[in-house]
C-alpha cells in the first residue's frame, strides 16, 4: 500500500485563495473571506481555469511503483516538479514491490514473480558487493515493480487534469488507486479541498458526456462519428 503525505506548504484555504488572487483583478473587496470563497467557486464553477494555478500542492508518494511514477511524470501542464529516491546512493538490496492483484490471487502466477523479484534483489546485491560494480550501475536491473519514493509539487489545474484521464478504466489500475489516495489524503486537509475534490476530480467522460475511448467501458455512450 502506497502512502500520500499532503506536506505543510500545500494551499490550506484553496476556493478562498483563488477567489482572492481574481478579486485583486476585479477592484473588489478582498478583506473579507467569505467574499472570497464565493468569488472562488464562481471561478470555479465558471471553468476560469487560470486561478486554479495559485494553488499549491506539494506532497511525498511513498511506495508506490517505480512504474506508476514513470506515468506520473508525463503530466506536464503548469510545469510541476518532483524529486525521486535516487538509485546511486539509496541500497536496493532489500528492496519492496507492488504486487497486482491479479497476480496476488494466482498462486502460480504470485510464486514466479516473488521468486523473479528475490532473483533481482541478489543479482543487484551480488554485482555490487561481489564484483564490485558501482551501484550506479547494479541498480539498471531494478525492476518497474519496485517501490519509490517522490516529492511532488504541482498546481491544482495540472492535478485536476490529471485526474480527468486517471479516474478513466483505461488508466493503469495502480495509478487510479494513486488518484484516489491524493483525493482522499487533499480531502482531510480542508473543507474547501473536499468541495474542489468532489466536483473536479472526475473521469473525463463525466466532463464530456460522452467516452472518446476506443476500448469503451460503458459509463457513458460513445461518441457518434459525424454524418456526411
Ligand atoms: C489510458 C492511457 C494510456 C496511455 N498510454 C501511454 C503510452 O502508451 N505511452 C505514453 O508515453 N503515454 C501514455 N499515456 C500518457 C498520455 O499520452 C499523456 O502523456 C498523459 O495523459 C499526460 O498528458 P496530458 O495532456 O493528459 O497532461 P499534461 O501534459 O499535464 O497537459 C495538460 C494540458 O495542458 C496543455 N498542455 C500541456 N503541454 C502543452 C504544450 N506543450 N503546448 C500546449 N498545451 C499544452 C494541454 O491542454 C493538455 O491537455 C497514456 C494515458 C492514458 C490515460
Amino acid at each position: 500500500m502506497g502512502k500520500v503525505t499532503i506536506l505543510d506548504t500545500t494551499t490550506k484555504e484553496p476556493i478562498t485563495l483563488m477567489g482572492e488572487r481574481a478579486g485583486i483583478c476585479w477592484g473588489s473587496d478582498t478583506a473579507d473571506p467569505k467574499k472570497n470563497y464565493k468569488r472562488g467557486l464562481d471561478c470555479l464553477e465558471s471553468g476560469h481555469g487560470r486561478v486554479l494555478e495559485f494553488v499549491n500542492v506539494e506532497m511525498v508518494l511513498d511506495g508506490y511503483s517505480a512504474r506508476v511514477i514513470r506515468e506520473w511524470y508525463t503530466h506536464l501542464g503548469g510545469a510541476p516538479t518532483r524529486l525521486q529516491a535516487s538509485t546511486r546512493y539509496v541500497n536496493y538490496e532489500h528492496f519492496d514491490y507492488i504486487l497486482p492483484p491479479k497476480i496476488a490471487k494466482n498462486e502460480e502466477a504470485r510464486k514466479l514473480y516473488e521468486e523473479t523479484m528475490q532473483t533481482i534483489a541478489e543479482a543487484a546485491g551480488k554485482l555490487e558487493r561481489e564484483l564490485d560494480i558501482p551501484r550506479e550501475d547494479a541498480a539498471l536491473v531494478l525492476p518497474l515493480g519496485m517501490t519509490t519514493k517522490i516529492v511532488d509539487k504541482r498546481n491544482v489545474r495540472n492535478l485536476i487534469d490529471m485526474s480527468n484521464q486517471r479516474l478513466c478504466t483505461r488508466t493503469y489500475w495502480e495509478y487510479r488507486e494513486l488518484m484516489h489516495d491524493i483525493m482522499n489524503a487533499l480531502s482531510a486537509v480542508s473543507e474547501e479541498w473536499a468541495e474542489i475534490v468532489s466536483k473536479c476530480f472526475v473521469p473525463k467522460c463525466e466532463l464530456t458526456g460522452y467516452c472518446p475511448e476506443k476500448k469503451s467501458c460503458g459509463r457513458k455512450p460513445k461518441k457518434m462519428p459525424l454524418e456526411g
